[in-house]
């Protein structure tokens, strides 16, 4: 089984603490949905066998797509790929690109469209725009007005929550949020309202992340020049343990450091990425990967990649080596609740490797940090807010694969 991930590197603003590839040039949208479909079709026999279990729109904002483009996507898609039946396939989507809440039914007419060539723009009815998206992403961030504003999201907090009720009322069941913690001047009380407003709303999955300082940022300058201040550690700590605590109250499994989910509502295709399976990424900036040893990476450059039509020279590509490999496979296992598969690594790497995995661990294992359960190393619930420095103790050194490089 393999993923297809597409980039949408469109949005209408930038957000204060974003450094993801993206531009606000959304007059280009149409000549790169052209592109985007030409670097879909180019590459089809890149993975030959590969059936698609799981197809990601990610961005940018792809709900900026007209219904055309994303219709135009998925078409390409489809036709060039065999996909499964009952694919996961997720959209992100921002909260105000789904107001005024369109057609509840699904099946009115949206008579005050909410801009031009807006994706929800229109008379057609909401399956059929948004056919064959079966989870939605929203990246709702925080529920507290002010820290919206200051973050500079496009949405508030009514419009998140109905947002949120759309989705529902056109009989989407498997609906993911985005929240951030430790936002400047955030309290504890803030942080606890957004959960209770998260869990209150029915949602099958959330993400939530620690707001990094990104180089280049607005709010990186902004704290630079002490007009805003970064949340102590000891208060990030604080909001991630009550995150824990609000979710396995809510029934949520806490399957990776920074998701939940309910039951059998796992993002496929992000748990895709931390076991190794194969992906294919387009558009500007994304990432592939052909499962064994293959690394591909689109350059970030929108006019580069325009320019190209996707021919030679916007991708450079990496072969791992067994060291490379072995990181991966350590650091992404580390990440999710299942742990590393210690009888994966001997098979993968050989025995001298696992015997030095198992070397590294011990003193976490002893100090609480580790704990080994059905052949797997995992992170204990008080290790993973350090969880980077135990990662980092158990890469492999320079001797480790020095005689098969
Ligand atoms: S956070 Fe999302 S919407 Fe905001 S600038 Fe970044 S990619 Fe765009």
């Amino acid at each position: 089984m393999a993923g297809i991930y597409i980039h949408i590197p469109f949005c209408r603003s930038r957000c204060a603490y974003c450094d993801f590839f993206s531009t606000t040039r959304e007059a280009e949208m149409g000549t790169y949905v052209d592109v985007l479909c030409h670097e879909i079709v180019n590459r089809r026999h890149e993975l030959p066998l590969a059936r698609i279990n799981s197809i990601y729109i990610g961005g940018g904002t792809p709900s900026l797509l007209s219904a055309a483009q994303l219709h135009q996507i998925f078409d390409t898609i489809y036709t060039n790929y065999d996909v499964d039946g009952d694919a996961e396939v997720t959209m992100e989507m921002n909260p105000d690109d789904t107001d005024p809440p369109l057609a509840l039914s699904g099946l009115t007419p949206n008579p005050s469209p909410v801009g031009e060539g807006n994706f929800w723009e229109g008379a057609e009815c909401f399956e059929s725009r948004l056919r064959p998206v079966n989870r939605v992403s929203l990246g709702i961030q925080t529920f507290d007005d002010d820290l919206l504003r200051l973050i500079r999201r496009r949405h508030d907090s009514a419009t998140a929550i109905r947002a949120v009720k759309t989705l529902q009322a056109a009989g989407y069941d498997n609906i993911s949020i985005d929240l951030i913690y430790g936002l400047p001047g955030q309290t504890m009380e803030q942080w606890e309202h957004d959960l209770d407003t998260a869990f209150s709303l029915g949602i099958q999955h959330l993400s939530a992340y620690a707001l990094s300082y990104e180089p280049g940022t607005p709010l990186t300058r902004q704290r630079d020049a002490g007009q805003i201040h970064e949340a102590p550690e000891e208060m990030s700590v604080a909001m991630y343990e009550r995150l824990c605590h609000y979710a396995h109250e809510a029934g949520f499994e806490h399957y990776e450091i920074s998701n939940f989910a309910l039951p059998h509502h796992c993002s496929r295709h992000n748990s895709s990425y931390w076991t190794g399976e194969p992906y294919l990424g387009f558009g500007p900036g994304a990432h592939s990967y052909d499962g064994d040893r293959i690394r591909r990476a689109n350059r970030p450059n929108l006019d580069a990649y325009i320019g190209s039509a996707c021919r030679d020279g916007i991708a450079t590509i990496e072969s791992l080596t067994p060291s490379d490999l072995y990181d991966e496979a350590v650091m992404c296992g580390l990440r999710t609740a299942r742990g590393i598969d210690l009888d994966a690594i001997r098979r993968r790497f050989g025995q001298p490797p696992l015997d030095y995995l198992l070397r590294m661990a011990a003193p976490h294992l002893r100090a609480g940090r580790l704990i080994e359960k059905e052949g797997h190393l995992c992170l204990t619930r008080q290790a993973l807010m350090v969880s980077d420095d135990v990662m980092s103790d158990l890469m492999a050194d320079e001797d480790l694969f020095q005689k098969e490089t």
